[in-house]
């Protein structure tokens, strides 16, 4: 089997694919209120043209690719997609981060279609939280979808949360959360994409000290896919807290991954605008040796680590990158 680095000897085998710019929720930091003007179907790349890229990919080395979007279950037909992904050999994990409002409508069938794992991304528990952060959701339904996720036997199942400070940095809610279910809930710090305000910026340090308070917590190993993420636990606990630093304590020494955008564009770095046009590529009369050269190529391209705080942020929202 191939593999893939880059020019600073990482082993790059994560694929992240968003399958589209569009959102059932509208998440403060992540899309307008109004929502943005979508890219137009033609510009989308089909399901066809993701496999033809994913398969690329895998030849090159990939063996992990995760679904994500906007949101991704808002795609028509996005269990054919998996579908086609899960059949690839050489692929050894495909997940999905999804914010879970469908993900009671889609679970069973995404499971039956070889899909692994999902995150689910739910900021607060507390209802009205949630309403001010998502400006269009309920957490009930977020909920509804992890629970139909365990109990379809998902495993692991996370959630990410994105640390908001002031508004939603006291983890008591997860912390019952995790004495009630097998889920590992991830806090993720605060990156300047999209509407960043840095006085709503909170460390993963800063969140400790509050868990502090809580008492009991001890490190523990992560569940598969653990990635960048330190995750910790306590007695009676059936699942985990996990932590990811991308800005107070970057992991950019150990990055794996690439990502694809809804219209086709590689981009080697969540920070970097440079992308690189796969569409005329794949709508091309082109070999998978060809389409796998080009990614080897633009790897090479990868950034040594972001500098973000200290740059602009990226040109696109996190949900026109994928998250
Ligand atoms: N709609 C799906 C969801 O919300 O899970 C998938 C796409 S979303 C862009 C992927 C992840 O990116 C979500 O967990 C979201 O919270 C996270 N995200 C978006 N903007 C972020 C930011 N500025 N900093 C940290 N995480 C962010
Ligand atoms: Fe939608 Fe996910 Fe962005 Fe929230 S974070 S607006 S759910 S794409
Ligand atoms: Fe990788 Fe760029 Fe994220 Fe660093 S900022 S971990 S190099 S994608």
């Amino acid at each position: 089997m191939e593999a893939l680095y880059d020019n600073y000897d990482r082993k790059i085998d994560y694929l992240r694919i968003s399958v589209t710019d569009r959102c059932n929720l509208r998440c403060f930091y992540c899309m307008p209120e109004e929502g943005i003007t979508p890219k137009p179907h033609e510009e989308i790349l089909s399901y066809e043209e993701i496999k033809r890229f994913a398969e690329a990919a895998v030849a090159t080395g990939i063996t992990k690719i995760r679904l994500t979007g906007g949101e991704p279950l808002v795609r028509r037909d996005i269990v054919k997609l998996v579908e086609m992904l899960a059949n690839i050999p050489g692929l050894n994990d495909l997940s999905l981060t999804t914010n879970g409002i469908l993900l009671p409508h889609h679970a069973e069938d995404l499971k039956k279609a070889g899909l692994q794992r999902v995150n689910v991304s739910i900021d607060s528990l507390d209802p009205e939280t949630y309403q001010k952060l998502t400006r269009l959701g309920g957490v009930e339904k977020a909920l509804a979808g992890v629970r139909v996720a365990l109990e379809l036997g998902f495993d692991p199942v996370k959630i990410n949360t994105v640390l908001i400070k002031g508004v939603n940095d006291d983890p008591k809610d997860f912390i019952r959360l995790i004495h009630d279910y097998p889920v590992h809930v991830r806090f993720i710090e605060f990156m300047p994409v999209g509407d960043w305000n840095p006085e709503l910026y909170l460390s993963i340090d800063e969140l400790k000290q509050k868990l502090g308070r809580y008492g009991g917590f001890e490190p523990v190993e992560g569940p598969k896919g653990a990635g960048p993420a330190q995750y910790a636990t306590c007695k009676g606990a059936l699942g985990t807290l996990g932590f990811i630093s991308p800005i107070s304590n970057h992991f950019c020494p150990s990055c794996n991954r690439l990502r694809l955008t809804p219209d086709g564009k590689l981009r080697v770095c969540l920070f970097s605008d440079a992308e690189f046009d796969v569409r005329p590529i794949l709508r091309g009369n082109t070999s998978e040796q060809e389409i796998a050269a080009f990614i080897r190529t633009v790897t090479e391209s990868k950034p040594e680590r972001h500098s973000a705080g200290a740059q602009e942020k990226p040109a696109r929202l996190m949900c026109q990158i994928g998250g």
